[in-house]
């Protein structure tokens, strides 16, 4: 009989190869993003598509197959055995239920929706998207069918995205998220009313200027620039080439800096994962966030738990002040107001962190009717907009303010939202916990140390990398599974108490 280790070192010895097609497609797309000359993009994507042919195929290869069986049949696998028998065999499932002829087809598709979502969203015309997006829906459903599901077919979807998640999982969270969130948000608009624009919103802002900040802002945070960049892109992202080269962009429209500032902080808690991983875990499956709800829980904190409190915004004001001279006419308490300003928007990547979550309910529900077939792609833009009215209190005056804002149906990622309500969620409960076990840690931010947060994160969740099923992972560096209402009390706290 071979023996348990030799299995495990033969896996990952044939897994380098994978993961070297892993690395070259990464980089290909950063690039993409970021430097390629725009006619570059008909060779790119060919090169592209090759790179994921060829990853399938190696990993679908009977010998790697039958690697992993055999070690998943062994018994006693510890704890990081186990994390790459799972990671893979859930490669090779999904690689080998979904026939390649509907991954074909299904990339076609969304190519050609996306080009027509762009047309569409600039003309404000429904009609030129809504095709698409039928095929878009009607691929999706054949996905779940091939993948499988046991209740619903949007959790073989979700899944995809947040490994474990059901319908039956995101019903609970939202319902009992909505009625304290609708709680809260009534409270403040009546106790609080805001203006409409904070005027900060408009202040133009020299681009020099706040690249030299963001840069700033990341060496404060401590940001390893021997194993990281920033560079700058359309739409801001991380992406982890290894755990060593770990690159984040982010954007300069010229006004609202928040935008900009935020932006660079939420995408450094993403890279900040992806860096800390364990260093064994080089080359291997288990390199990298397990998910994108978990990923999105570190993004947010680093964003929101940090960037928009009290204590970030006043000791770091100085700094801000120093590269955009507008800020002279403003106090730290306008810039605290500026981050927080809490308003029903239309716009869910404009929306704070009272009404963010709403719109997420929304896509989801529309999503589950979509999949089920129970709602139809004529109906979606009314279904849309009275659900907004519904739970904000506002209607889109067209569809680029509805259903064409997001990008993400074009690009047939249906099943994806909700991985950002977790983040979100689980973002203040990871604050909660950090509090309890570094006391005084607000002094830490107030004095813009971020040490000793940043071992908490490490030791806790960065380091298992995808080691262990995001449920298993909350609840091992929370001791408890998610939990809405931890979420309501940090926003009732926050927003209710000023
Ligand atoms: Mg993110």
């Amino acid at each position: 009989m071979v023996s348990r280790k030799k299995i495990i070192r033969e896996i990952l010895e044939k897994y380098k190869v994978i993961w070297s097609l892993r690395v070259a497609g990464s980089l290909l797309g950063w690039d993409q993003e970021t430097y390629m000359p725009p006619k570059g993009v008909t060779e790119r994507s060919i090169a592209g598509s090759n790179l994921a042919v060829l990853r399938h195929q190696l990993i679908l290869k009977p010998d790697f197959v039958e690697l992993v069986d055999k070690a998943s049949r062994k018994r006693s696998l510890n704890d990081v055995e186990r994390g790459i028998v799972r990671v893979l065999k859930r490669a090779i499932d999904q690689a080998r239920k979904i026939p390649p002829e509907h991954i074909a087809e299904f990339s076609k598709t969304t190519t050609l929706a996306l080009e027509y979502w762009k047309k569409a969203k600039a003309e404000d015309n429904y009609d030129i998207f809504k095709p698409y997006l039928a095929k878009i829906v009607e691929l999706s459903r054949k996905t779940a069918e091939y993948l499988g599901y046991k209740k619903h077919p949007l959790d073989a979807l979700l899944d995809l995205y947040e490994e474990g998640l059901t319908t039956d999982d995101v019903d609970s969270m939202f319902s009992r998220l909505e009625p304290g969130l609708k709680r809260v948000y009534d409270k403040i608009m009546a106790e609080h009313p805001v203006p409409e624009k904070h005027p900060l919103e408009q202040a133009r802002y020299n681009i020099e200027s706040m690249k030299k900040l963001n840069r700033k802002t990341l060496d404060i945070l401590g940001y390893p620039w021997d194993r990281a960049r920033l560079d700058v892109s359309a739409h801001p992202f991380t992406i982890g080439i290894g755990i060593n080269d770990v690159r984040i962009t982010t954007r300069y429209e010229g006004f609202d800096f928040k935008r900009s500032l935020l932006g660079t902080i939420h995408e450094f808690g993403h890279a900040l994962y992806e860096l800390g991983v364990d260093q064994r875990f080089i080359a291997t499956p288990l390199a990298g966030g397990v998910s994108l709800g978990v990923h999105e829980s570190q993004s947010r904190f680093w964003e929101n738990q940090v960037g928009r409190s009290k204590p970030f915004v006043t000791a770091f004001y100085p700094h801000m002040k120093r590269y955009l001279v507008f800020l002279r006419n403003y106090t730290p308490e306008d810039v605290y107001l500026y981050f927080n300003t809490v308003r029903p928007s239309l716009i869910r990547t404009e929306a704070d962190e009272v009404t963010y979550n709403f719109h997420i309910m929304l896509r989801y529900r529309l999503e589950k009717m979509l999949i089920e077939g129970s709602l139809t792609v004529d109906e979606l833009p009314e279904v849309w907009n009275q659900e907004m009215e519904r739970l904000l209190g506002v209607r889109p005056r067209n569809y680029s303010e509805g259903v064409l804002q997001d990008i993400h149906w074009s690009m047939g990622s249906i099943g994806y939202f909700p991985t950002y309500s977790i983040g979100t969620l689980l973002s203040a409960q990871i604050m909660r916990r950090i509090k309890q076990d570094i006391p005084n840690v607000e002094e830490d931010i107030s004095r813009l140390r971020f040490r000793r947060i940043q071992k908490w994160l490490r030791e806790n969740i960065h380091r298992y990398g995808s080691m262990y099923p995001p449920k298993e992972l909350v609840r091992k560096a929370l001791g408890t599974d998610l939990d809405p209402e931890v979420y309501v009390s940090y926003l009732e706290k926050k927003y209710l108490s000023r």
